[in-house]
């Protein structure tokens, strides 16, 4: 269902999938902003990231956790969204960061976050990563051995212990390319290794072990799996406890919800996640805080993107619209679909029929297959939906403009990166000189011209 695109009455509705989106007499509004308008503006393409869906996410998530464990805390997943505007807003609204990367402490410090508010996690951290690790940080993840020993020893070294958290791969056979004996992250529970690791952070001088960690899906949209997920990390936690007497202050259970609108496409919402992992880890009989680090859940539906399609094709199968918002940013993935909607409503009685969405580009990719658009003018200015996670971060410039990226606060709007940060970056990696960039991308000089 969810690679297909919206039904005409969810496009109708849109502002019951994303609340801070509505047509008003037929245009579409981000916010108070009439969409046309930010294409004639800024240009085609753009992706506009909005203050007040990230707070209500931010708020939505945390909230439904917090009404089921006594302490709860939220940590945002830095690398979903890198964009500072976004960082700053989601610590306004009392999150943390959860970082990966010496690169993401800096981020998370320019952003205004505080050590205390940093999940620091990665698996084999480098030097450089190791140079940043403090001791007031919230919790310092590691899933092995060897990163444990260099954790504990940047500790020593600086007189303090680091505040660990241990990432298990829990016993939920066959529910998540993360969970499994081979998994890249995690230790693994059943082959002892997990417990061995948390004997040795209990004798290592340089660390205290302060939680446990177990981040294990992504698009999590099926309560099954989330039950079958968290019930795993209840049974470490409650074995753990009986054979070792270990209690954890925190249990971090990661994020890996799907993006807010297409949990309620399938009348999910964050609460009823929150239950299942009440239910779960009711079995814990000590008190713990319980943690969380949601990514694509904040930050997904929060970036929409702007778009003009360049031209159609017909084919046996159907029609294929092109549009100018490539895969450049919006990379393809077999279980992501980048949903389109008319900026403006065609009158009552126009026809609409369905389309595949996607860039020029030769890659075998579409933004989004069967998406039913208008078939009249309407049908070739859109927004599209599900731009904000994992978009900007993996952006790569090649054949055609990246989009311009706008922060929209209330009534103020924000060009974060345009044409001149574009060109830079083809500068920089291409060494492509300034004439040759596209400085004059669609909408620069109509921007130009208005200012
Ligand atoms: C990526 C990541 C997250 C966030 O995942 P989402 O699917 O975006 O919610 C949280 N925790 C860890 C450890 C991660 O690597």
């Amino acid at each position: 269902m969810d690679l297909t695109g919206l039904r005409r009455d969810e496009v109708a509705d849109v502002e019951r999938l994303v609340s801070v989106l509505s047509y008003r007499g037929g245009r579409l509004h981000l916010g108070d902003h009439p969409a046309d308008e930010l294409l004639r503006e800024y240009g085609s393409p753009a992706i506009v990231f909005v203050a007040d869906r990230i707070r209500d996410n931010v708020r939505a998530i945390h909230d439904a956790f917090a009404a089921q464990f006594s302490t709860t805390r939220t940590f945002f997943a830095a690398k979903s969204c890198y964009l500072p505007a976004v960082l700053s807003t989601v610590i306004g609204e009392g999150a943390g960061l959860e970082i990966m990367s010496a690169l993401e402490v800096r981020l998370a410090a320019r952003a205004g976050c505080s050590a205390g508010e940093i999940v620091s996690n990665g698996v084999a951290r480098t030097p450089e990563y190791l140079e940043v690790i403090t001791p007031g940080m919230a919790l310092v993840v590691v899933d092995n051995e060897d990163d444990l020993l260099n954790v504990a020893r940047r500790g020593e070294e600086l007189g303090a212990p680091i505040r660990v958290g241990l990432r298990v791969s829990p016993p939920a056979a066959n529910v998540s390319r993360y969970i499994g004996r081979s998994a890249k992250l995690g230790a693994d529970w059943e082959s002892g290794r997990f417990s061995a690791l948390v004997q040795t952070a209990q004798r290592l001088p340089g660390c205290r072990l302060v939680g446990m960690h177990a981040h294990q899906l992504t698009h999590a949209n099926d309560l099954g799996v989330y039950r079958a997920t968290v019930r795993g990390v209840a049974e470490v936690a409650a074995v753990l406890r009986r054979d070792l007497g270990v209690e954890f202050e925190v249990i971090d259970v990661g994020g890996g919800f799907d993006s807010r609108f297409l949990l309620a496409r399938r009348g999910l919402d964050a609460a009823d996640f929150a239950a299942i992992a009440a239910d779960e880890l009711s079995r814990v009989d000590y008190d713990f805080e319980l943690w969380i680090e949601p990514g694509r859940f904040v930050a997904a539906d929060a970036g929409v993107g702007l778009t003009r399609a360049t031209g159609d094709k017909r084919g046996p199968a159907g029609a294929f619209r092109y549009v100018d918002l490539g895969s450049n940013v919006l990379i393809p993935l077999p279980d992501v679909a980048y949903h389109p909607l008319p900026v403006q409503l065609p009158p009552p009685d126009a026809r609409w029929a369905t389309y595949d969405v996607g860039d020029a580009t030769c890659a075998p990719s579409v933004l989004c297959r069967s998406a039913l658009l208008p078939e009249g003018p309407e049908g070739r200015e859109l927004a599209v939906l599900n731009c904000g996670a994992y978009t900007s971060v993996f952006a790569h410039p090649w054949a055609f403009a990246l989009p311009r990226l706008l922060f929209l606060d209330g009534g103020r709007i924000d060009e974060l990166v345009g044409p001149r940060e574009h060109a830079e970056v083809l500068r920089l990696l291409y060494g492509l000189d300034a004439q040759l960039t596209p400085a004059g991308a669609p909408g620069a000089a109509a921007r130009e011209a208005s200012a």
